[in-house]
């Protein structure tokens, strides 16, 4: 049964805004008490052992609790791009899409949606569903909550965007990314272990663990230096990242003058020594800025991602 009770002074964030959703008032997040989405599809534009033939089963949520003026998929995060869906229409589609033989069910940006997604979970395993889930997330969540939710999910995907303090702030207000975040992870850690099977080329299929991602930031190698020391030294080289490179600049990005060109070269590289040097073995990089089809544009609900629909031809 879906439990709203959450949502009424609403803490599933480290925001903690203590607004009534269920009532129709909306904290930072922008969401109420009823589901959006924005798009739910197979996605092959996920790391390797996240794909397989037929693709990541993702479902994109609407609204976010980070809220980063870069965000990559800012029609989601700042425009509130999405449908309404009951937990019974969602479990409908998510299972019409199991049956496409995708690799996990791939749930992004889902913090503040919690309360429906467990019941989305929930019925979709007495449904006999049993794909690896994945909790796909920008890592400022609460610990508590994580705690809560490793019962229920298998692979963890957390972010660590920024591991120096004024950046956050910066980027999304809040100073105590850096050390939510790294608490946040090393509780994953704890609780799940690391990503397993780990294999890059793809053929295994990951089933359960912790991989942590990274979006390198233009002009902020600085930035990305740092969150590979703070991962080495709570986790050492084993534990597996993914050091992104695909950041594009979003209409905020030119209206604040900020991020307003690609990662270069040089600056990748930078990052990418520094993953070497550290000793770093389980390494999913990018070499270059990543495949513009893989850019999405949710007002093609039915399709985000230009790149999926090449794949699945
Ligand atoms: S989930 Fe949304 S409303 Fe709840 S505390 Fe976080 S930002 Fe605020």
């Amino acid at each position: 049964m879906l439990d709203l009770e959450p949502y009424r002074h609403c803490e599933l964030c480290p925001r903690r805004c203590g607004v009534d959703r269920v009532a129709g008032q909306h904290g930072f997040c922008g969401e109420g008490a009823e589901l959006r989405i924005a798009s739910i599809g197979a996605h092959f534009g996920e790391e390797p052992p996240f794909v397989g033939q037929s693709g990541s089963g993702t479902v994109f949520l609407t609204g976010c609790s980070c809220g980063c003026f870069f965000c990559q998929n800012y029609q989601l995060s700042a425009e509130h791009m999405g449908e309404t869906l009951s937990v019974a229409e969602a479990v409908q589609r998510i299972r019409l899409l199991a049956d496409t033989g995708i690799s996990n069910l791939n749930l992004v940006t889902p913090d503040h949606f919690w309360p429906h997604l467990r019941e989305i979970l929930r019925q979709l395993r007495d449904a006999g569903c049993d794909l690896p889930v994945i909790w796909n997330s920008s890592g400022y969540s609460r610990v508590e909550m994580l705690r809560e939710q490793a019962k229920e999910i298998d692979i963890f995907l957390p972010d660590f965007k920024y591991a120096l303090p004024e950046l956050a702030r910066l980027c999304m207000g809040r100073e105590d990314y850096p050390a939510v975040a790294r608490e946040g992870i090393r509780e994953l850690v704890d609780c799940k272990g690391f990503l397993r099977p780990f294999d890059e080329t793809g053929e295994l299929a990951a089933s359960r663990g912790v991989l942590v991602r990274h979006l390198v930031l233009p002009g902020e190698v600085e930035n990305s230096l740092a969150v590979l020391d703070q991962l080495y030294e709570d986790h050492g080289p084993m534990l597996p990242i993914s050091v992104m490179r695909q950041f594009r600049p979003m209409p905020e990005c030119l209206q604040r003058n900020r991020f307003t060109r690609l990662v270069t070269d040089e600056e990748y590289n930078r990052v990418v020594n520094h993953v070497r040097e550290l000793g770093f073995t389980r390494v999913f990089i990018q070499p270059d800025c990543g495949d513009e089809n893989f850019v999405p544009d949710f007002r093609h609900a039915g399709e985000p991602f230009k790149g999926n629909a090449k794949r699945k031809v």
